[in-house]
């Protein structure tokens, strides 16, 4: 079923173009609209906002994000980071999306292959520098595929780390100089279950093997019971984030 966009007005023609001091709490004053509207309303109001300017980032460890935006702009682009690092099983998470939701999905692929990335750089170099691993295959790759775009989408929530604590619905992304939307910022991880299971949506295998959260498989470990969700994700270093949302 559609869900009709509530009415939060933003003039996205001039929005580029206004100083920061204008711009910023213009989008403030429209995340605070949108504070506790359900998802399927804030999606809603993005796509009505920002039409095929918007694309949806989506790592498909689940596909919550891409089955809430094929009910409301069907054929809506779904970004998918192709790091040549992933799962099987996230590949075939993605493969499903395709085939059974109203998406468009488009990879974002790296300036080099993997045989390529180790020739210049030496196998292995996410072990030896994740930095720059996560800059050629995720930084770069979505910089590129966000330039011209009116706003995108992510799939952050506030409890996924302290990091992630303050984040805003709606906000101005100064690294790629456009609106960034996130409609899942308040949910829980009952939250998501609660989706998966009404719209019975296909899921990630590895989520019920012990992986919370998901990215490339050499930077992904199972978690133990209690243990920080995300505490799978580059163990071993301090790292907790790829770069994308910080
Ligand atoms: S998560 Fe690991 S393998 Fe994937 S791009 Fe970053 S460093 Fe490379």
């Amino acid at each position: 079923m559609t869900t009709a966009p509530v009415q939060v007005p933003l003039d996205i023609t001039t929005l580029g173009d206004l100083p920061a001091a204008e711009r910023d709490p213009a989008l403030a004053a429209v995340s605070a609209a949108l504070e506790g509207k359900p998802a399927g309303e804030i999606a809603a109001w993005a796509a009505s906002t920002f039409g095929a300017d918007i694309i949806v980032a989506a790592s498909m460890q689940d596909v919550i994000l891409p089955h809430l935006f094929a009910q409301v702009a069907p054929g809506v682009e779904v970004l998918f980071l192709q790091t040549g690092y992933h799962f099987a099983e996230t590949l075939r998470t993605r493969d499903v999306a395709a085939r059974t939701l109203s998406i468009t999905v488009v990879e974002a692929v790296p300036r080099q292959n993997l045989a390529e990335q180790d020739a210049e750089h030496g196998e292995k170099l996410h072990d030896r520098d994740p930095n720059l691993c996560c800059f050629l295959r995720k930084v770069d790759p979505l910089a590129r595929s966000l330039d011209g775009r009116g706003a995108w989408v992510t799939g952050v929530r506030r409890i996924e780390a302290p990091t992630r604590a303050h984040t805003a619905i709606v906000s101005w992304d100064d690294k790629h100089d456009l609106v960034k939307v996130n409609p899942l910022v308040t949910w829980s991880d009952e939250d998501v279950e609660a989706y998966q299971v009404t719209h019975d949506l296909p899921r990630n295998a590895l989520v019920a093997q012990g992986y919370p959260s998901i990215g490339c498989a050499p930077c992904t470990r199972k978690v133990s019971p209690g243990e920080d969700p995300r505490a799978g994700r580059w163990s071993g270093n301090n790292r907790t984030e790829c770069g994308i949302h910080t």
